[in-house]
């Protein structure tokens, strides 16, 4: 039997995390958890504590330290509070794979703290490798480090290719759904609502990345992911809109041939492969039928009306701090439309204003993607 693998999910109250539980709970053999952490959700934090008891857990808004460490006095759990103590508890001896499910820009300090620990990552956090791919490349290969993709699409690229690597890649097409909005013109989406925008047609996620599907941001972030993680070109990358979100991605060789990955939408299938690699596992989630779907369905994307999917291959193409800037652009914008100060399509508008505003690197450090986002988001917030 396959030794147990011990776990750290940062961000366990969220979408991802919560599924990864669940995961988890059905293979008890199979899987240990070592750390939770969380950003505010305490009072989850504590119930997810007290049934995995993990070595310790991270609650990074330090004003709940003290709810958190009071409530688990008696457990024998270790608490920790702030965002800098995700960077030291994924360093912990006991820790095979770290998952990292945090949202945006505050997954990438501690997925290069577990990198340099040569620890192993399921990848959840895509804007990690949209801020900084090539750093992060550059870091695994140097503490030889190894990423698995969480995110559906690049799970199933990543499944088309296993076995694959004597082979070479001719193009990936990475498919999306359309989200909510499929097929509106822009005079249409200028007066759609956050509840609106807030219901994706089949996949069930959390606030900013439901907000980036129904903008195709996430599509575009999922093109500068799927570069790094597989070393592509950017003409290698094309986006084809499936609605049915039943093929998840799928690869060309250079004989012509395509290979895809076809499911059921189910977020705990990615979770399970990235964290059972190389072992497929025997579940009981629900099992997709041809029949149920007679037909599969396929759409150019509609660059110019979903103008983040645009700016995302333009930010792709320049490259530098570009990416970054648009990464932290989108952030501001989002969480504006998620507190309606600004509309659906003001959302491409600050972006493609704070790529314009923003001064260009060319070759960035970690400390130019520091400032790179900082500064974006300053500047959004001024012109919003
Ligand atoms: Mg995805």
């Amino acid at each position: 039997m396959a030794k147990k693998k011990h776990i750290a999910i940062l961000g366990s109250t969220g979408s991802i995390g919560t599924q990864a539980l669940e995961v988890i709970d059905h293979h008890p053999s199979l899987f240990e958890v070592e750390v939770l952490t969380a950003n505010n959700n305490s009072e989850l934090l504590i119930k997810q504590a007290i049934k995995y008891r993990p070595n310790c857990v991270v609650i990074a808004n330090e004003k709940k330290y003290n709810e958190v460490s009071e409530a688990l006095l008696n457990f024998n759990i270790k608490v920790f509070a702030g965002e800098n103590s995700l960077e030291e508890v994924v360093e912990m001896e006991g820790i095979d794979v770290v998952l990292t499910s945090l949202v945006g820009y505050s997954g990438l300090k501690p997925t290069i703290a577990a990198i340099k620990k040569s620890k192993t990552i399921a990848l959840a956090n895509k804007e990690t490798l949209v801020v900084a791919g090539k750093l992060i490349s550059q870091l695994c290969l140097k503490h030889k480090a190894t990423i698995f993709p969480v995110d559906s699409e690049h799970s199933a690229i990543f499944q088309c290719l296993t076995g694959e690597g004597h082979n070479s890649l001719e193009k990936i097409y990475l498919t999306a759904s359309g989200g909510p909005f499929r097929g509106m013109s822009a005079p249409e989406l200028a007066n759609v609502t956050k509840k609106e925008a807030l219901k994706h047609p089949n996949w069930n996620m959390g606030a900013k990345i439901t907000i980036d599907s129904a903008t195709l941001m996430n599509k575009g972030l999922e093109v500068i992911e799927a570069k790094w993680l597989f070393d592509l070109k950017e003409e290698q990358i094309e986006v084809v809109v499936h609605p049915q979100s039943i093929i998840h991605s799928a690869v060309q060789f250079e004989d012509g041939s395509i290979v895809a990955q076809l499911g059921l939408p189910d977020m705990k299938l990615p979770i399970q492969y990235a964290l059972g690699f190389p072992n497929r596992i025997k579940n009981s989630f629900k099992r997709f039928s041809f029949m149920d779907y007679p037909s599969l369905t396929f759409e150019k994307p509609d660059l110019k009306t979903f103008k983040n999917l645009q700016l995302s291959f333009d930010a792709m193409k320049k490259g530098g701090n570009m990416p970054c800037v648009l990464n932290a652009a989108n952030e501001v914008a989002v969480d504006a439309f998620l507190r309606d100060k600004i509309s659906f399509l003001k959302m491409p508008d600050l972006i493609a204003n704070c790529m314009e505003k923003i001064t260009f690197v060319k070759n960035p450090s970690l400390e130019d993607y520091i400032n790179s986002d900082t500064n974006t988001r300053s500047l959004a917030k001024k012109l919003l």
